[in-house]
């Protein structure tokens, strides 16, 4: 990039929420069932059907912007945006234009800078148009519409693709950690739109803007970005003007298309949505929320790093998903080992994830069964060969860790004979303990205990030495 030239971009970020039904009717909200499935007069838009606001989508869209550092809107009210399009049964979306439900609010990147939301408002998804390549037919699919979806809006604070990546990454992982959406790209459940100008350093004013749709991956995003700095900038060197346009990526060719120009770009005139009621949102409902709010990955970050001594880098790949995150908390209810925990979560269950197609961790080991295994090393019961070895069993067969290593004779035990004749040498080689066991007999037995455990690699049953020295004593 000219360093004369800065990059000015502005992001909106969809996503859809975790609810059980959509937001304004009571079908199921749920990916991937069988196409026009989950619909009813009222997400297909039948003339003379109501919309009746879903109570759980207002509370996770104020859980999402109380996670973001956003203010809650004291009144929700809801505005129709029109548009014609075969996705929206309708003709238009009921979505938020002068009350959105969120104002405010941002992300800090690594490097300082802090990225502002304009607002977060709560809308309904559309329709899924869904083209065959070979017969040149569309289909729709209403299942997706009316899906609730929270739209994040944020000032033009960007300034090139890897900050917008960065700052993708950290708003996913909030939303994710939040329980508000699970953030599949894939899916369609996170989808991103780039707002991106540039101008000479020197310029007061803002560029003409051009919209990028159709980003399907962060790093599409990212490299989309890079594609028009550079169109953008070489238009202007070689004297030409950017026309505000909205253009479409297609990632296989790394290049953007116009795809409508401002000329006909849509007036969505917006109205006020007649049959919804504006809702008043006390403090108290959101001080409920906020209590209620699960804890954030940088708080999570936070507790690892200082409260259980891991490294900086340990702490990021725990908390890089939600499920390792969750996992590894669930151990620690366990086994509070933090740091061993920690490892053998690295080093050996997320190979095997990435490895496999499994999609959390306790599909390969339960919590239960992971920290069986581990605290049967730590007890010296296994050696760490066979610790390796009891975990790909139990892996493969599922089967309770404890029973396998039974089964396959993998905890030595020392016979009871061994253990009575060491104690047995002990006391031959230092009669006077008979004498001071008289005064002391804790510290003579744990004196014994230790010898034997010394000569045995701490597999002997310390109970059972206890025993045998008090009988001796007596
Ligand atoms: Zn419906």
């Amino acid at each position: 990039m000219k360093s004369e030239y800065e990059v000015c971009i502005g992001l909106e970020i969809h996503a859809e929420l975790k609810t059980n039904t959509k937001v304004f009717c009571s079908c199921k909200n749920s990916f991937g069932d069988k196409p026009n499935t989950n619909v009813c007069p009222i997400c297909i838009g039948l003339p003379g059907t109501l919309p009746i606001l879903n109570k759980q989508a207002v509370l996770l869209a104020m859980r999402a912007g109380l996670a973001l550092g956003s203010t809650i809107s004291p009144v929700l009210t809801f505005d129709r945006k029109h548009y014609f399009y075969p996705d929206l049964p309708k003709a238009y979306q009921i979505s938020q234009n002068e009350h959105p439900i969120c104002i405010g609010g941002g992300i800090k990147l690594d490097n300082g800078k802090f990225v502002r939301f304009n607002h977060i408002h709560l809308e309904e998804d559309a329709g899924k148009l869904v083209h065959d390549p070979f017969t040149d037919e569309t289909y729709i699919d209403y299942n997706r519409g009316g899906v609730p979806l929270i739209e994040h809006v944020t000032e033009v604070d960007l300034s090139s693709a890897d900050e917008a990546v960065e700052f993708l990454t950290k708003l996913r992982q909030t939303l994710v950690f939040a329980d508000v959406a699970d953030c599949k790209m894939e899916q369609g459940g996170m989808r991103c739109d780039v707002n991106l100008s540039v101008k000479k350093k020197t310029d007061s004013k803002l560029g003409t803007k051009v919209e990028m749709k159709n980003l399907n991956s962060f790093k599409a995003v990212g490299r989309a970005i890079e594609y028009e700095t550079n169109r953008q900038i070489e238009e202007l060197e070689n004297g030409g003007q950017i026309i505000q346009e909205t253009r479409k990526w297609d990632d296989t060719k790394g290049i953007s298309f116009a795809m409508r120009s401002k000329a006909e770009s849509k007036d969505y005139r917006y109205m006020p949505e007649p049959d919804t009621f504006s809702i008043e949102i006390t403090e108290n409902d959101v001080n409920t929320v906020k209590n209620a709010l699960p804890m954030t990955p940088q708080a999570r970050l936070d507790k690892y790093t200082s409260e259980y001594g891991l490294s900086d880098y340990d702490a990021k790949i725990l908390i890089s998903e939600k499920f390792i995150s969750d996992y590894y908390e669930e151990c620690l209810k366990i086994y509070c080992e933090p740091k061993t925990l920690a490892n053998w979560i690295m080093t050996d269950l997320l190979k095997i994830l990435k490895d496999n197609s499994y999609s959390t961790l306790n599909e390969i080991i339960s919590a239960q069964n992971l920290c069986t295994i581990i605290k049967l090393l730590d007890d010296k019961k296994i050696s760490r060969n066979i610790s390796k070895e009891l975990l790909n069993l139990t892996i493969e067969t599922k089967e309770n860790p404890l029973e396998i290593a039974n089964k396959n004779k993998m905890i030595e035990t020392i016979s009871e004979d061994k253990i009575t004749g060491i104690v047995d040498s002990v006391l031959a080689e230092k009669p006077e303990l008979y004498e001071t066991y008289k005064q002391e007999p804790d510290k003579i037995t744990n004196f014994i205990v230790g010898q034997v455990m010394k000569q045995t690699q701490g597999k002997a049953d310390a109970s059972f030495v206890k025993e045998y020295v008090s009988k001796k004593m007596n």
